[in-house]
């Protein structure tokens, strides 16, 4: 009679047994469901009762080790007892080294190390009916994740990075999983390990994980640095961006508003041809309001002689950007338009490449090339 093991649930007790053949076990409960109730089932083989039943055999194939030939040290010191034939099946890895292990009387002996003798356990028994204690998964999952892959086991390994995933990464592990991760390409669980460090770096950087990777692993403890800079820089950059954005949009807006003040008329000024009406429509123009007390003060301002106060200069600019855009000088109604433009033949070159930027940056926010008012000549 093959070894046997000492109880259906008797997953979490081998470690002391040792090399000591276990007792045989009471007769299992039927039917199939007493077994499974403690036992958590994997995403995979669930398939309804035939399915169930032959788990169960798998199982008891396993717990019993009826005609087991083959036995697994554990660097815990304890034994698990399996079959060859499925060892073989289900692991490419076990079957090689079987075909070099020693024997021992009828069983092969292999040995599984570095791992605890009860994630070994529910290594095997996954190997057996590809379920696995939830206990296990919970205590064992990293070792669980080495095995699957060190044994190339990829349904085992893909329910670890599964569970791994779905909430079992925390900050205190997350670096830890992370250089598994990469150590046992899970690719997957790398990136989600990854950006929970990057999200949480400063958190992370304190535990004793990392404190570790920086002396076990400098070099992938700088590659972290490097890259959370960059993602920095990367996100000011467009922060920057955003703004200048707004900053040419809003020009470009006041730039609409002031055609259409200096044509229609807006609210209290307009062209002097042009009767005011009471009944005036509300502007539609967001940009009229501020524009419209600019004009007004560089209307009335004193200084203006003498160069203009600060508004005064702003309006300069304004107008001088209209006529750096404006299409039609011949019959705009912005004034001094076509005197700015007879001035920018004369300009310098440097300051031409400037005004020129400027205006490219304006027309590109709005990506239409030139909108109502503006002349696309501007882009070439
Ligand atoms: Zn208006
Ligand atoms: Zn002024
Ligand atoms: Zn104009």
């Amino acid at each position: 009679m093959g070894p046997i093991h000492d109880g259906v649930d008797g997953l979490s007790d081998t470690a002391t047994q040792g090399a000591v053949l276990p007792l045989p076990p009471p007769p299992p409960p039927y039917p199939a469901t007493t077994t499974s109730g403690e036992r958590t089932k994997g995403s995979l083989g669930d398939g309804g009762v035939s399915m169930a039943s032959r788990d169960l055999l798998s199982d008891r194939l396993f717990d019993e080790g009826y005609k087991a030939d083959v036995k697994i040290y554990s660097t815990g010191g304890g034994i698990v007892y399996a079959h060859a034939n499925i060892l073989g099946m289900a692991s490419p890895v076990f079957r090689g080294m079987m075909k070099k292990s020693k024997k021992q009387g009828r069983f092969q002996i292999l040995t599984v190390g570095g791992v605890p003798h009860d994630a070994v356990r529910g290594f095997i028994r996954f190997l057996y009916s590809s379920r696995y204690e939830k206990e296990d998964m919970e205590e064992f999952v990293l070792h669980l994740l080495v095995l699957s892959h060190v044994y190339v086991v990829p349904q085992l390994k893909r329910l670890c990075e599964y569970h791994l995933e779905r909430g079992m990464i925390n900050m205190e592990n997350v670096v830890d999983v992370f250089q598994l991760a990469l150590l046992c390409d899970a690719s997957r669980l790398g990136f989600v390990c990854h950006r929970t460090i990057m999200r949480n770096f400063k958190e992370v950087s304190a535990t004793e994980g990392w404190t570790a990777m920086k002396k076990s692993h400098p070099i992938l403890e700088k590659l972290l640095v490097e890259y959370l800079v960059e993602e920095d820089n990367l996100r000011k950059e467009r922060i920057r961006k955003s703004k200048e954005r707004k900053i040419y949009l809003q020009l470009y807006e006041a730039m609409e508003a002031l055609v259409h003040i200096c044509r229609d008329g807006c609210r209290t000024i307009g062209p002097h041809d042009k009767a005011f009406r009471k009944d005036h429509p509300p502007c539609s123009f967001e940009a009229c309001k501020g524009l419209e007390l600019l004009v007004r003060h560089f209307a009335g301002c004193k200084l203006r002689a003498m160069g203009g106060c600060v508004h005064c200069r702003r309006m300069w600019q304004v107008l001088e950007l209209h006529s750096r855009l404006c299409a039609d000088p011949g019959t705009c109604r912005v004034p001094l338009c076509r005197n700015f433009k007879d001035r920018i033949r004369k300009q310098n070159k440097k300051d031409e490449m400037k005004w020129k930027i400027l205006t490219r940056k304006i027309l590109r926010t709005k990506t239409i090339g030139g909108g109502p008012f503006f002349s696309a000549a501007q882009l070439l």
